[in-house]
């Protein structure tokens, strides 16, 4: 299994999990055209897209790149309440069951849970997920982006073979640059309320059973408020793990054993 990071952070997201046989799209933050180039324009091994929540980053505006997956025949896969926010009607458009496997194509299964983030003026967003996907090649997954903390309590449910996980900011950085006045008092706040902090996704790790995590991968961090270098080290240390912080266009070997 590969882990493909066509664009990672607040410009867009997009991620695709692809064996051989099949492959599957994690968000959809960036214009359709992109994702079928990085398939080499051949969707028939696609069993669908996830999508976590409707920010722009995404979803595309308004659900913008949701509809242009549609349009494409690829069944995206996210809640009720999203596709009822952008008006999406479609067949192809499928709610998942929170908490709780759900089968995507032969070899893919997902299990959505709640994230915790919010919109610019602070009121919740509709129905956040996170995922924790199965695949016999890449194990289980952790998958969580966008998320102030991690809500359920994995250990001693879930082994992971696996973590994508959001790193968005240093409280060491981001304080500083808001009281250099480089960051207006809304921003500030809105990222400390809705986006999980390196701390926390420290916190979040150890809190898990890591025994069988192979890589962790750090996304979405922010452009201004992060340091690659620090945040690896950071987690690389208290995890003793693989850690990479994901940039656009990489390709990740992304396996359950180490081979
Ligand atoms: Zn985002
Ligand atoms: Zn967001």
């Amino acid at each position: 299994m590969q882990l493909k990071i066509l664009s990672t952070g607040s410009v867009g997201n997009c991620y695709i999990l692809e064996n051989e046989k099949e492959a599957l799209i994690i968000e959809l933050g960036l214009n359709f055209s992109k994702i079928k180039e990085a398939l080499n324009f051949d969707l028939s091994k696609v069993v669908g897209a996830l999508v976590t929540h409707e920010h722009n980053d995404h979803s595309g505006l308004n659900g913008k790149f949701i509809n242009e997956a549609l349009n494409n025949a690829v069944t995206v896969y996210s809640s009720e309440k999203l596709f009822n926010l952008f008006s999406i009607k479609n067949h192809n458009a499928k709610n998942l069951i929170k908490y709780k496997f759900n089968n995507l194509g032969k070899g893919f299964q997902v299990y959505p849970f709640e994230a915790v983030h919010c919109n610019a003026d602070l009121k919740p967003c509709v129905d956040p997920l996170g995922f924790v996907i199965y695949h016999k090649d890449c194990g289980l997954v952790l998958f969580l982006t966008d998320s102030l903390v991690c809500k359920p309590i994995f250990k001693g449910v879930m082994q992971f073979n696996n973590i994508i996980i959001e790193a968005n900011f240093c409280n060491d950085i981001i304080n500083s640059r808001f009281k250099e006045g480089k960051m207006n008092h809304s921003l500030y706040h809105r990222i400390l309320k809705s986006h999980m902090s390196l701390n926390t996704c420290r916190d979040t790790l150890l809190a898990n059973d890591l025994s069988q995590v192979q890589k962790i991968v750090l996304i979405h961090l922010s452009d201004s408020n992060s340091d690659e270098r620090k945040f690896k080290k950071v987690i690389e240390e208290a995890t003793g793990k693989i850690v990479h912080v994901a940039n656009n266009n990489q390709i990740l070997e992304f396996n359950k054993n180490p081979f």
